[in-house]
């Protein structure tokens, strides 16, 4: 990564003014596009959202959750069929192995239900950190870590809130410096930060709320200056 110019405001108080504008930004960007309506349905949507759109997955799972009602269903029902079921989401074979496999713990282990904990979700199969966050965070309302997946990723490197590459190492230095009653809805502004704005391929610096606290755009943009923006 290349290296990033010194912030011109404090860190800490960087921090939360990146906060208090995303919030003002996308005021209502609180919770994760993927639609469930009970936390079995929450896991299996964000196991077959990885390498996939939000909007694909809610395509899928609108007749998926019909079908499959509880964790037993999951269980028992015949891979090849599980994989049908979710193939327009990618790399189907995995997605169902790990699904049924989840839910196999889940009705062994847990009576059927999702557990409430990072240490009991960390236990199925299929899920790592950014799952549990999620499942945690929204089915539950427990924040016991950030979610990061490719947006928080790449536009906190780019804020220079981390330095770090590795997911988990970049939701740690988040959890240091983000408060706590953040974690569950800071991502969630940006991410939809991400896709307006800071977009992977080309950020559209010059109409974002966060350009003078940010110490990339002028990698992007090296001939532009951006003035103070609580006008905006
Ligand atoms: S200024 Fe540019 S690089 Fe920085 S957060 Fe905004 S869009 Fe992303």
């Amino acid at each position: 990564m290349s290296k990033k110019r010194v912030p011109q405001v404090e860190n800490a108080q960087r921090v939360k003014e990146i906060i208090h504008r995303l919030k003002k930004a996308y005021p209502e960007a609180t919770k994760t596009a993927l639609n469930f309506s009970n936390p079995l349905e929450l896991l299996v949507a964000t196991i077959l959202s990885a390498q996939c759109t939000d909007e694909r997955v809610n395509m899928v799972t609108a007749e998926l959750f019909k079908k499959y009602r509880t964790a037993e269903d999951y269980a028992r029902v015949p891979l090849a069929e599980l994989e049908r079921d979710i193939k327009p989401t990618g790399f189907y074979h995995n997605k169902a192995r790990s699904i049924q496999a989840a839910a196999r713990k889940l009705v062994e282990e847990f009576g059927g239900r999702v557990p409430q904990s990072m240490e009991e979700l960390l236990t199925l199969p299929g899920v790592a950190r950014k799952t549990a966050n999620v499942v945690l965070g929204n089915a539950f309302g427990i924040a016991s870590g950030i979610v990061v997946d490719t947006h928080v990723l790449r536009l906190s490197q780019r804020l220079g809130l981390t330095q770090h590459t590795d997911r988990d190492k970049v939701e740690q230095d988040l959890m240091a410096i983000i408060p706590k009653r953040e974690w569950i809805t800071f991502p969630h502004r940006l991410i939809e930060h991400g896709r307006r704005i800071c977009k992977a391929r080309k950020p559209l610096c010059p109409e974002c709320v966060l350009a003078d606290l940010c110490p990339s755009w002028k990698e992007f943009y090296p001939t532009m200056t951006f003035t103070s923006p609580s006008a905006k």
